[in-house]
């Protein structure tokens, strides 16, 4: 397919979109109504176009689009699950989309209710005391957890912590978050099996640690079989235990992260609880933590009293606020809505069947491709391309000739710890045949990869836009389009 046509090469001079009969008021000088300083003297630059044109336009761009809605999208860490559409519908009432945060509270109960059932869900669910729904992201819970963390040393005049230990398996975002909250970082190297090794954990504790950040299961998909032990030891060294709750979805419903030992932790709601994600948001991650954190939450908190829900402001220990208002408060309604139709079976539910879909899917492709840490996985498993390297194929090269296949890629090149990883997770809202689909295609595309290599390099070839020079598009950016651009 060669590049599509903007909107405005599109352009021809004296089209319209549409043509409204006149109202029969007589017309106003702008200049009445306006200054005249700020009226504009050349036309606005506007595509001229007839209506099915502009909707042709855009339906055919959004075709291109690769979305859960179109296909399979074992993005692993991501959990791309399917977002019933029932909370699309449930979240754009006019009751939630027309209100104001400056709302007076009286006027506001039922949202101020919903974010309190859901604070009250979200504790049930992951076993802590208290939430703040401010957080904008999974990112942004983990540097509002950091936050908490620091305070709460600082507030018992404790300032040698300074240090956060770290596995060396951990989503990026880990070390970031904590090196923006002034933390040295540390890091952790894995055991043998992937998991953490409580030698290396205790040679690294001591009274400069501030805590210690993990993922359960972690980002193998492993599940940390020792962490009461690990809680232990953390906290006899004084220091606290973060929960990374990206992968609750493995969890859900059968163990509680508060159970664990873990004193804060932050929830993606857009992956756990079901919002469509990817490319920016708009997500949500509240951060959860134990009583003896409560005072050193963002404010305000929403709460209950007399009868009302009101926003407390009553904590003087706070870190402040974390964001403008009360965060993305459409995504908190998707995620109780979520929660409640899905019931505490229902959640269960969720966890099993993505723990079963992630084993059975890495049986099956154990038998063609290296799975490094090849145990009982939880929702998501790491296989590698190493093996491919003999025949001149990488990972990428793989990933991308999914594409041909019409499937969106797994995650690649993560976890750092797996050479050419290969990232899988299902997800519970996908049937055995599309998993055995892409275990098919997956299947072939290591096969091709043998006989003919140059099928992956090339790939993809039936995409809209072909392989990108990812280096050139870094080191040279076009962020802009000039008219001029080829
Ligand atoms: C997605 C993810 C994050 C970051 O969450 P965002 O919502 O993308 O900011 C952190 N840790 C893990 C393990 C993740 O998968």
């Amino acid at each position: 397919m060669g590049r599509v046509r903007t909107v405005f090469e599109k352009s021809v001079d004296g089209r319209r979109g549409s043509s409204v009969p006149s109202s029969g008021f007589p017309k106003r000088d702008l200049d009445e109504m306006i200054p005249k300083k700020f009226i504009r003297s050349t036309p606005l630059n506007l595509p001229k176009l007839s209506e099915p044109e502009v909707v042709r336009h855009y339906t055919n761009l959004s075709r291109m689009n690769y979305s859960i809605d179109v296909g399979f999208y074992p993005l692993g860490s991501c959990t791309m699950k399917y977002n019933p559409k029932m909370n699309e519908i449930i979240s754009r009432f006019e009751g939630f989309t027309f209100i104001h945060p400056y709302q007076p509270e009286e006027s506001v109960q039922g949202a101020l209710r919903i974010m309190y059932e859901l604070q009250e869900k979200l504790k049930k669910i992951t076993g802590m005391d208290h939430f703040t729904l401010q957080p904008s992201a999974g990112a942004h819970g983990e540097f509002t957890g950091m936050l908490i963390i620091k305070k709460y040393h600082e507030d018992r005049g404790d300032f040698k912590r300074k240090k956060v230990l770290i596995p060396d398996s951990a989503h990026g975002t880990n070390p970031a978050s904590s090196a923006m909250c002034g933390f040295e970082v540390v890091e952790l190297k894995s055991g043998k099996d992937g998991r953490v090794d409580l030698a290396e954990l205790k040679s690294k504790l001591n009274d400069e640690v501030a805590a210690l950040m993990l993922t359960n299961p972690n980002t193998l998909g492993l599940y940390e079989k020792e962490i009461e032990k690990i809680a232990d030891l953390v906290h006899d060294a004084g220091a606290l235990l973060y929960y990374d709750g990206a992968n609750l979805n493995a969890i859900l419903g059968r163990i509680k992260p508060g159970d664990m030992g873990f004193d804060v932790v932050h929830l993606n709601l857009h992956k756990t609880f079901s919002t469509p994600h990817g490319m920016g948001g708009p997500g949500a991650g509240p951060v959860g933590v134990k009583e003896k954190l409560r005072d050193f939450l963002p404010v305000p908190i929403v709460d209950f009293k007399n009868g009302r829900f009101y926003l407390n402001y009553d904590l003087p220990k706070s870190i402040g606020r974390v964001r403008s208002f009360h965060g993305n408060f459409i995504v908190m309604v998707k995620a109780l809505a979520y929660v409640d139709f899905m019931g505490e079976e229902g959640l269960k539910k969720v966890a099993e069947l993505s723990v079963l879909n992630a084993n059975y899917m890495r049986k099956k492709i154990s038998e063609f491709l290296k799975i490094p840490y090849n145990d009982f996985c939880m929702h998501e498993f790491v296989a590698s391309g190493e093996e491919l390297k003999k025949y001149g194929v990488k990972t990428i090269d793989l990933a991308k000739r999914l594409m041909d296949y019409g499937f969106h890629p797994p995650t690649i090149y993560f976890p750092l710890i797996v050479h050419e990883a290969i990232m899988i997770e299902p997800t519970e809202t996908e049937t055995k045949e599309t998993l055995d689909n892409f275990i098919e295609a997956l299947k072939k595309i290591v096969e091709e990869a043998k006989s003919d290599p140059n099928l992956l390099k090339n790939a993809p070839t039936k995409t809209p836009v072909g392989r990108l020079d990812e280096v050139r598009a870094v080191r040279k950016p076009k962020l802009r389009w000039r008219g001029d651009d080829k």
